[in-house]
């Protein structure tokens, strides 16, 4: 039904679930474990980053990790529990890069619905050029515009959010992005 089911066995007894419909007038297919009858619901995941810049340059991560391994991202993982968005968001940043920031506006909000996902990136002020790339992270550089590597980025949302960002910075205003990546 969606890319993303992977739930293969129940969580409370380790049996295999079949997914179908529930008896209680749900109208959508669950993981259903045969034998304790518990139904797994699945639900999008929050990814959570930054658009960290410094003058008219962008800071991109090469990925160390897969998917994608050698491509070229903005800061960016899955939210935890516990933390708000830009908590997230900032987090990573410097879990990724090692970057100094300062958190602005939300910038783009992003439906992937074909793997179950939302992307939320905020822009955010390094506040120092020094970097200190973590262990997902081959090399972190500053980009400006026309030195963007695009065909080597990582994710469609990333590079959705440059578009967005250097074209805004072209007009001398920026404002919340939101799009559904098909
Ligand atoms: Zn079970």
């Amino acid at each position: 039904m969606f890319e993303r089911s992977t739930i293969r066995h129940c969580k409370q007894c380790g049996t295999a679930v079949s997914y179908r419909l529930p008896d209680d007038g749900d109208t959508r297919e669950r993981a259903i474990c045969p034998a304790c009858h518990t139904i797994h619901y699945e639900n999008p995941l929050n990814v959570v980053g930054t658009v960290p810049f410094w003058d008219d340059k962008v800071l991109l991560c090469k990925r160390n990790i897969e998917p994608r391994r050698g491509k070229w991202t903005l800061p960016a993982g899955f939210m935890e529990l516990g933390e708000t968005v830009a908590e997230g968001a900032a987090r990573e940043t410097h879990e990724e890069s090692g970057a100094e920031i300062e958190m602005l506006d939300l910038f783009t909000i992003m439906n992937v619905v074909r793997v179950g996902q939302v992307h939320f990136f905020y822009r955010a002020r390094l506040t120092s050029d020094r970097f200190d790339p973590g262990h997902e992270t081959l090399e972190v550089r500053l980009f400006a515009e026309h030195e963007v590597p695009w065909d080597e980025i990582a994710f469609r949302t990333v590079r959705e959010t440059l578009r967005c960002f250097f074209a805004d910075r072209q007009r001398g205003r920026f404002e919340l992005h939101q799009i559904d990546i098909a």
